[in-house]
């Protein structure tokens, strides 16, 4: 298996400064969470770079990115992630690229850690879930309080730094029950200043079937953001979704690496120990199941040897049966992996969100095949160039 991208994700800290309504991490399912280190000891951080380094020297890996996550990453000391970078760079640089990027919930970033994020131009991911209501309604700290106010204060150290070029900055926002579309998205990018935005649905298997309507909603409200976004700021604000449904529509596939090469994700938990990514936390008993291995002991050819990463790269190359007979199964291709998900039989689904994702294809392809002049008499630019994605 030819590696295009390894993304490891790293579980800096086990714990968090917020105590979100919908978290999926702090749950009883995961309860064994609390029997770890809240923190990632020096050891293990160096293990991974052991471990990383063992597989890349077997096997090509194109570009390898280093995700530092949590809980709340930003709860461990910077020096200490410095430290990790550099060391990473240092043994990793001349049989690889890579790179660092990290996913804060933005209620208390040091001025150590701007300045890291700046020194190694980090992709700086940030959670932000629409207006201050929506926001603290669900982000909220231990004691109740909304956490809005101490995102926005992070936000305005941050976006200077971007508009200077030295960070990516992504929001990252989940359309979930208080979803407002078009001003939810103005609301990110006129008001608060977001130029590269995630939207990304709630987590949810096949067998969590929102009712019809729901799905119809937020297929239309995908689509007015999409006229709106292409009217007036496509070439300022970067939507990773609807760039991937251009790039889908226009080549016939997603985007799953260069070439024939497969992009893998794996993380590291604050022991050592190595999971499939949080995304497939929601299939429940599938994800338990999997083997147990730790960063100190096994090797990258172990992980790719269960049978669950092997369903996870199957699954992510090839469609599902399901979709065989849509007009979009190539550019689709069934939607996020852990969406198609069922207890009783596995992947091999649609995406709970077929009825969205159909209508937005269709939407976005009927842009597209609007020939040159009426684009203009509906004063509608071209949807090209798009922006690259990270
Ligand atoms: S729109 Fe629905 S049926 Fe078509 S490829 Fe996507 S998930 Fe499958």
């Amino acid at each position: 298996m030819r590696i295009d991208e390894l993304y490891v994700i790293i579980k800096l800290v086990e714990r968090c400064n917020l105590n979100c309504s919908y978290c999926y991490y702090y749950t009883q399912e995961n309860a064994e969470v609390f029997s770890r280190a809240s923190l990632m000891s020096d050891q293990t951080l160096d293990d991974i770079i052991g471990y990383v380094h063992a597989a890349a020297t077997k096997e090509p890996i194109r570009q390898v990115i280093f995700g530092f996550h949590g809980g709340e990453p930003t709860l461990a000391k910077a020096p200490r992630v410095r430290a990790f970078c550099e060391n990473a760079r240092r043994r990793l640089e001349s049989i690889t690229k890579i790179f660092f990027v990290m996913q804060t919930n933005g209620v208390h970033v040091s001025d150590e850690w701007l300045q890291l994020m700046e020194d190694e131009r980090m992709g700086v991911g940030i959670s932000i879930d629409g207006t201050q209501q929506t926001h603290d309604r669900y982000r909220v700290d231990h004691k109740g309080n909304g956490s809005y106010e101490r995102v926005c204060q992070t936000l305005r150290k941050l976006l200077p730094i971007e508009q200077a070029g030295h960070i990516r900055l992504t929001a990252l926002a989940v359309m979930g029950a208080d979803f407002t579309g078009l001003d939810f998205y103005r609301h990110l990018v006129d008001e608060l200043g977001i130029r590269h935005l995630k939207i990304l649905f709630p987590d949810r298997t096949s067998d969590m079937e929102p009712p019809q309507k729901e799905l119809e909603q937020l297929g239309e409200m995908l689509c007015e953001i999409f006229d709106y976004w292409l009217l007036h700021d496509r070439d300022r604000v970067s939507i990773v979704f609807f760039e991937s449904v251009i790039r889908g529509l226009i080549l016939a596939r997603r985007k799953r690496g260069n070439g024939d090469g497969v992009v893998l994700g794996l993380a590291v938990l604050s022991d050592g120990r190595i999971r499939v990514q949080d995304d497939y936390m929601i299939t429940s008993q599938w994800f338990w199941s999997q083997r147990e291995l730790f960063v100190n002991q096994s090797e990258l050819r172990d992980y790719l040897g269960q049978p669950h990463l092997q369903q996870i790269v199957h699954q992510t190359t090839h469609e599902p049966a399901a979709c065989a007979s849509c007009a979009y199964a190539k550019s689709c291709a069934g939607g996020e992996v852990a969406h198609r998900y069922k207890r009783v039989d596995g992947f091999d689904h649609r995406s709970i969100y077929c009825a969205a994702l159909f209508k937005l294809y269709q939407h976005v392809e009927n842009r597209l095949a609007l020939g040159e002049s009426e684009l203009a008499r509906q004063n509608i630019p071209r949807p090209f160039p798009v922006h690259a994605t990270s």
